[in-house]
C-alpha cells in the first residue's frame, strides 16, 4: 500500500496529516525563534511574532522585542494554531459585538482589549527576555502529542 492508497482508503486521514503537521509546529515552536530586523511592517506594525520567527522594526528598542517574545510564549503554551484561533475568536466576535450594536469599527480596541496582548505589554518593560520554556507549556505539548499518537493508533 503506498500513500494515496492509504488516503483513500482512509478519507479521515487527512485530518490525522493535518494534526501532525500542527504537531510539528507546535514542536519547532520550542527552538529560539529567528529575529529578522526590517525596516516597515504591515499596518504600521513595529513587530511581529509567528511561528519561529520574529521581526522588529529596525531602530526599535528592546521592548518591543520582549513584546513579540512573548507572543512566541503563547504560541508555545497554546500552539500557534491555538493562538490563531484564540484571535479569531476575539477579533471575529468583537467586530460582530461592534457591528451589531452600531458602535464604529475599531480594531484599536479590540487589540487593547486582547489577554494576550495584555500580558505582551506587561512583559515588554521587565528588563530581560521573557523568552523560556514554561513547564505549563510543556505539559501542554506532552499531553497533546499522548492524544494524537493515541488518536493515530485507535484510526490507522
Ligand atoms: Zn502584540
Amino acid at each position: 500500500m503506498d500513500l494515496v492508497d492509504l488516503f483513500v482508503s482512509f478519507p479521515d486521514i487527512g485530518i490525522l496529516v493535518y494534526l501532525w503537521m500542527h504537531w510539528l509546529f507546535w514542536a519547532l515552536m520550542f527552538l529560539p525563534p529567528k529575529v529578522f530586523t526590517v525596516e516597515r511592517l504591515h499596518m504600521g506594525g513595529l513587530g511581529l511574532a509567528l511561528p519561529g520567527m520574529v521581526f522588529i522594526v529596525e531602530g526599535e528598542p528592546l521592548s518591543t522585542l520582549h513584546h513579540e517574545q512573548t507572543h512566541t510564549l503563547q504560541m508555545r503554551r497554546y500552539s500557534p494554531t491555538g493562538v490563531a484561533m484564540y484571535l479569531g475568536w476575539h477579533y471575529g466576535t468583537g467586530l460582530l459585538w461592534q457591528k451589531t450594536t452600531g458602535q464604529p469599527i475599531n480594531l484599536w480596541t479590540l487589540w487593547k482589549s486582547n489577554p494576550l496582548e495584555l500580558e505582551a505589554n506587561s512583559r515588554m518593560y521587565d528588563g530581560s527576555t521573557p523568552l523560556c520554556i514554561e513547564p505549563v507549556a510543556v505539559l501542554h505539548f506532552l499531553f497533546f502529542s499522548l492524544l494524537l499518537t493515541a488518536g493515530t493508533i485507535w484510526m490507522v
